[in-house]
């Protein structure tokens, strides 16, 4: 393991019912943080590490996101994600992108190639595409929705992943297909940066669930906010941001990691799907 601390979380959505098992997503978690953790161990950069572990999990159709991604009411898959780096707080995201295999991967197009930093519908589509971002060859076949229609089934389950890398560097990535039967159109949190997703040189925030609320609860900013003017310590940040959620009414969950390599997984759901490696190389995973 290199000197300097690292460590990284992967959440795959905090929609879980308390009755079911995540066996396999959990797994699956698990192996991705161990495939993280080596990277992070040869010196690989956060920000490869966050498109890699959520390119995975968005093909996996395990997770509302990318293959496992539910249609919304129009029929239509419009995915959002989005990405930001600690350093200089770069970021890029995309809204309401619809045709590609990972959202992630066009969200740090637009932080890389673009002076923007979020670009929504047809625009994203077409500045991931002339990027050779990965096109879904099949659309009406492509999809295996992880959260059927029914009223019992999880109406949330992004994907997301927090790291902290040898260099110091922070990184934090989500990924969603959005809540279960949205409008045509409805963009929640995890292309929002501040809500769904924020990293600066403090710490790297992934959210998921209920996106309304986060949006105003400025949900993942209000994290590094808190340490920063309160003196709160991490996860006492990602408490406090989730009380905040919990006094508006809405539910959902926050994953967290600081520039010394603590970390954080809460929810105020029945569960949140997640892994972690932590700074000793140990990993972690569970729903609960
Ligand atoms: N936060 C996401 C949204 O509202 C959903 C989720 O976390 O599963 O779009």
């Amino acid at each position: 393991m290199s000197q300097k601390p690292v460590a990284l979380v992967l959440h795959g959505g905090a929609g879980v019912l308390a009755e079911r098992a995540y066996d396999r997503e959990i797994a699956h978690l698990e192996e991705l943080a161990i495939k993280g953790r080596d990277r992070l161990a040869r010196g690989d950069k956060a920000v490869d590490i966050a498109v890699t572990l959520v390119r995975a999990m968005e093909e996996s159709g395990l997770y509302v996101a990318g293959k496992g991604a539910s249609p919304n009411t129009a029929g239509r898959y419009e995915l959002d994600a989005s990405i930001m780096e600690g350093p200089d707080r770069r970021a890029g995201a995309v809204a309401a992108l619809e045709g590609f295999v990972s959202p992630i991967q066009a969200a740090r197009v637009v932080m890389e190639a673009t002076p923007h930093v979020l670009i929504a519908g047809a625009g994203a589509a077409d500045i991931a595409r002339s990027h050779e971002v990965e096109e879904i060859a099949e659309p009406e076949s492509y999809y295996t929705p992880a959260a059927v229609a029914d009223d019992r089934e999880i109406a949330t389950g992004t994907v997301g992943c927090v790291v902290l890398d040898s260099e110091g560097h922070l990184c934090a990535a989500t990924s969603t297909g959005g809540t279960l039967r949205k409008r045509w159109g409805r963009v929640g949190d995890t292309p929002i940066i501040g809500s769904g997703t924020w990293a600066d040189a403090r710490v790297a925030v992934s959210c998921t669930g209920q996106g309304e609320f986060f949006m105003r609860a400025n949900a993942a900013a209000d994290v590094s906010a808190r340490i920063r003017y309160l003196g709160a310590s991490l996860d006492q940040a990602v408490r406090g941001v989730l009380e905040d959620i919990g006094a508006l009414g809405g539910d959902g969950g926050i994953i967290a990691v600081d520039s010394v390599g603590k970390v954080s997984a809460r929810y105020n759901s029945q569960g949140m799907k997640h892994a972690i490696a932590h700074p000793d190389g140990k990993i972690t995973a569970g729903v609960r």
